[in-house]
């Protein structure tokens, strides 16, 4: 498993898996995936549920969802594209199909499916709120659209991850356009695979938003997120 460890109260410990939206992110109750693809299943023997935002390859790989809901008995979240490519595989009960607007609830942590701007058939973003009520964006491949402000303002974001390459039309403005419109606490860069955009990244929101701070992470280390503030395992 890539974060083996129960983060203490107020406190979310994430990593970067791949070089597109693969992360996981674990609260002190709850151990969540979203869009794994080239991973080991035998990395994550124990999970509660994976978030799917839609059906491309760098974002659902089926047979790897497959495994991983056979080898931990996690609950699958979906788009609703991605939920029917699944639903032949998945036990009845633990898939269910995710809609604009949809909440759910692993326990405690709420997930809250929310729009997504990229051309895919169904696509999702999601607002993940962990159990001591520290928010935290995941936005797929989206690129920025006017909603993303007043959604902000009403959950006041902590963390996000924004897209800044490979997608259509993504790029290191786009990303921190939506870092511009959340104003998170924290702005992650991801979904490339040169750090030079990451870097593109940091310095449009140093100049832009002072107040929110960049962090670029490396595949697979461990990051503690702390309500308010950041601090690096
Ligand atoms: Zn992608």
């Amino acid at each position: 498993m890539q974060v083996d460890k129960v983060p203490p109260k107020n406190s979310v410990y994430f990593a970067w898996l791949n070089s597109y939206a693969g992360v996981q992110l674990r609260t002190p109750s709850k151990n969540l995936l979203i869009d794994p693809v080239d991973v080991k299943v035998k990395s994550f023997p124990q999970l509660d549920a994976i978030l799917i935002t839609h059906e491309h390859y760098d974002h659902l790989d089926q047979q790897l969802i497959v495994d991983i809901q056979k080898a931990t008995d996690c609950l699958i979240i979906a788009d609703t594209t991605s939920a029917q490519k699944l639903k032949m595989h998945i036990p009845t009960g633990k898939l269910l199909t995710a809609h604009v607007g949809d909440e759910a609830f692993v326990g405690e942590v709420k997930i809250k499916a929310q729009k997504c701007r990229h051309p895919a058939v169904s696509p999702l973003t999601y607002i993940i709120t962990s159990e001591d009520g520290l928010k935290i964006f995941h936005t797929a491949d989206s690129l920025p659209y006017p909603d993303m402000a007043m959604m902000a303002q009403k959950e006041q974001i902590d963390l996000v991850f924004c897209t800044v390459g490979i997608a259509p039309g993504t790029s290191p403005e786009t990303g921190s356009e939506i870092a511009w419109l959340i104003k998170p606490k924290i702005a992650v860069p991801y979904h490339t695979n040169t750090v030079q955009s990451q870097k593109k990244f940091v310095e449009i929101i140093r100049k832009e938003l002072p107040k929110t701070t960049c962090l670029i992470p490396e595949v697979n280390k461990i990051y503690q997120i702390f309500k308010g503030e950041k601090k690096r395992e």
